[in-house]
């Protein structure tokens, strides 16, 4: 039988908030400067800030909305739809009162709205530069799903916007929250089992047509953009590092209908300093999952790695003893706690900024054939 890992203590530093407490996945010294420090909202309701929620889809339906039943900092005080027959429900459901409802026509007149605080935009990839400028333009602060955008351009108005704005940005990365992924870092970063000789990792699931994600326009590429962001946000967490130079394959493509606009796979080499590779791939065609990474004393891996729960994780000691968490609850507590104590965000923009410009330096590497550096 294998041994297990992780001390009563470990697990109370994980059941309480690591993020909470100041451990973070990355070191802001790898990003630009850019977070404010003029003073912020102050919490309204019984002590919490108010988000709204833009764009109704699968992921503010399934996993966000819930999630913000679950959260001691913020909670959801309005939403944003252009279709009109999904109010009722989330009225009823989340107790949204009417002038708390928007549209895509009068969501600047958010900025009148002293009940909501922050703006979460979870539309089509194109769509978040847009929608992430006019939050900031209406005084909010902002939480913008990944990818942040679809180019480093659109990230950098982005960028300035917060500036001018003087608010706080976030991405949505909320595996910097769970204690499966915060393990990997550990375990990469203090180098538990030697330094590391590689990383690896891969997710995919099957895209159906006739979604916004096959398309160029929306989402700005193929999987890679919606899925490799995650394999290349775990080689980085995982490593410390940031990657110097990427080449890339595409994939085949077996179904040229349905991948018309966008890669149906594709697979990278990460170089980091010191001799590190890093082999990622992203899918649309398979179902795959995983982060690994090889050290000098043994592997460790989790497997599934990007679930909203139910990772498992492996290490030569044995597996991963962690009890999970609601990523997305302790994403949005994490921003509204930085946002009330005047703190960086954890995964603020300038870190969306950079994995878009890997997410670029990748297409250029696949449709080039050679290696671009990263400086
Ligand atoms: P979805 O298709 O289910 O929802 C998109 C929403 O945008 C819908 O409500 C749709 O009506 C609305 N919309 C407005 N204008 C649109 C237009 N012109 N075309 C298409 N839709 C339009 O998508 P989703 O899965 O909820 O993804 C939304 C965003 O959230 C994406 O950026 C995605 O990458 C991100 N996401 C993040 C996670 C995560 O774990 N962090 C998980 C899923 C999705």
């Amino acid at each position: 039988m294998k041994k297990t890992i992780g001390s009563s203590r470990r697990n109370f530093l994980y059941q309480s908030g690591l993020a909470g407490l100041g451990m973070t996945l990355f070191s802001p010294a790898d990003l630009l400067p850019g977070s404010s420090s003029k003073p912020t909202t102050m919490p309204d309701k019984n002590g919490k800030l108010g988000i709204a929620l833009v764009g109704l889809g699968n992921y503010a339906t399934g996993q966000l909305a819930p999630a913000l039943l679950q959260t001691e900092h913020c909670y959801l005080a309005g939403i944003v739809t252009g279709t009109p027959s999904k109010i009722p429900t989330w009225k009823e459901k989340y107790n949204i009162p009417d002038e708390n409802i928007y549209n895509y026509d009068n969501y600047d007149r958010i900025k009148d709205n002293k009940n909501i605080d922050i703006i979460y935009v979870v539309l089509p990839n194109s769509m978040h530069a847009e929608y992430t400028i006019r939050g900031f333009g209406a005084g909010k602060h902002v939480i913008c799903e990944k990818p942040m955008a679809i180019t480093v351009e659109d990230c950098d108005k982005m960028l300035a916007a917060q500036q001018k704005a003087g608010k706080k940005f976030s991405i949505g990365y909320r595996l910097h929250f769970d204690p499966f992924n915060l393990e990997m870092a550990r375990l990469g970063t203090q180098k538990v089992f030697g330094n590391l000789k590689k990383i690896s990792g891969a997710f995919g699931f099957k895209a159906e047509a006739g979604q916004w994600r096959l398309s160029k326009q929306y989402a700005g590429g193929g999987p890679l953009m919606d899925l490799g962001i995650y394999v290349v946000q775990g080689m980085c967490y995982t490593s410390g590092m940031n990657p110097i130079a990427v080449t890339a394959v595409e994939g085949e493509k077996t179904d040229p209908v349905r991948f018309k606009e966008v890669e149906q796979s594709l697979s990278w080499e990460f170089e980091f300093q010191g001799g590190l590779k890093g082999e990622g791939s992203a899918t649309y065609d398979a179902l795959t999952n995983f982060l690994k990474a090889e050290a000098e004393q043994g592997s460790f891996e989790l497997k599934p790695a990007y679930n909203y729960g139910r990772q498992r994780g492996y290490t030569p000691n044995g597996d991963m003893q962690l009890t999970p968490v609601n990523q997305q609850a302790k994403q949005m507590d994490a921003f509204a706690l930085s946002i009330k104590n005047n703190q960086p965000s954890i995964v603020p923009g300038e870190m969306g900024r950079r994995d878009v410009k890997y997410l670029q330096a990748i297409y250029e590497a696949m449709r080039t054939g050679k290696k671009v550096k990263l400086s």
